[in-house]
């Protein structure tokens, strides 16, 4: 079986910065991975690095067995297999929530405004905004612009979902509806790359929690084991500050 996501020796360095030194992970299809760690471990570097948003420095990373670190891939081609969602929602604030599904749509998938609409649609009522399609941004709740910055990125039939923090910047009130459109996608079936501070979501949905301090992978096993019963001193420190 082909792994959804194969990380092999990952390093990112910024300038003297190593942000990750030598990571290694597997995200198998059907999987939900939670990755926590203190801010400034490398989360969101590493998660850019699966879809080249970041370059590594060294390392190989393959996505549904493509590598992504060879030059000559067809980048444009993997990313279109991969959605994501960010903690910042980076919806077009001049179109509606129905504009802002369909416009990738319509330039990258070349669909007809018609098909685009339709999907639209589909998506939104998926995440329970479909009410809100003539909404601009500013007229809708943060979690109810982060659920469009989802049914955004399942529009365009995406085979894996990384998510980068995408509760950290809502009121709390607003951050259970997010977590319920996750929890649904991940019954779904649908491979999950998920940073996260929610220790109850990474608890209860996800195959496996990857604990990263420093740019590498401290711990990385199921909840119970990882949440439940941490191996590592500084897992056990960092879960005793955000638990
Ligand atoms: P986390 O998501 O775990 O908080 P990040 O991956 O965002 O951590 O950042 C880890 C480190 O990498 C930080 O020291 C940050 O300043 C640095 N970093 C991240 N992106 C860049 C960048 N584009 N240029 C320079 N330094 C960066
Ligand atoms: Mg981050």
């Amino acid at each position: 079986m082909t792994h959804a996501i194969e990380i092999k020796d990952l390093h990112k360095h910024f300038g003297a910065n190593k942000v990750l030194v030598g990571i290694d992970m597997l995200v198998e299809p059907g999987q939900v991975v939670c990755v926590i760690g203190p801010s400034g471990s490398g989360k969101s570097t590493l998660l850019r690095c699966v879809n080249l948003l970041e370059e590594p420095t060294k390392g190989h990373v393959h996505v549904e067995g493509i590598e992504v670190t060879d030059p000559d891939v067809d980048i444009d081609a993997v990313r279109r297999r991969i959605g994501m969602v960010f903690q910042q929602f980076n919806l077009f604030p001049h179109m509606t929530a129905l504009q802002n599904v369909m416009i990738a749509q319509q330039r990258v998938l070349k669909r007809s405004k018609r098909d685009a609409e339709v999907v639209a649609r589909e998506n939104l009522e998926k995440v329970g905004v479909g009410d809100k399609c003539d909404s601009f941004p500013a007229q809708l709740s943060g979690g109810q612009q982060q659920r469009v910055a989802i049914a955004r990125a399942l529009a365009m039939n995406p085979d894996l979902m990384l998510f980068d923090e995408p509760t950290s910047a809502l009121d709390p009130e607003l951050v259970g509806d997010v977590l319920a459109v996750m929890r649904k996608l991940a019954e779904e079936g649908m491979t999950m790359l998920v940073v996260t501070h929610e220790m109850g979501f990474a608890r209860e949905v996800a195959d496996r929690v990857v604990f990263m301090d420093g740019g590498v992978i401290v711990e990385d096993g199921p909840p119970s084991q990882v949440i439940g019963d941490p191996q590592h001193e500084r897992t056990r420190s960092f879960l005793a500050r955000v638990l």
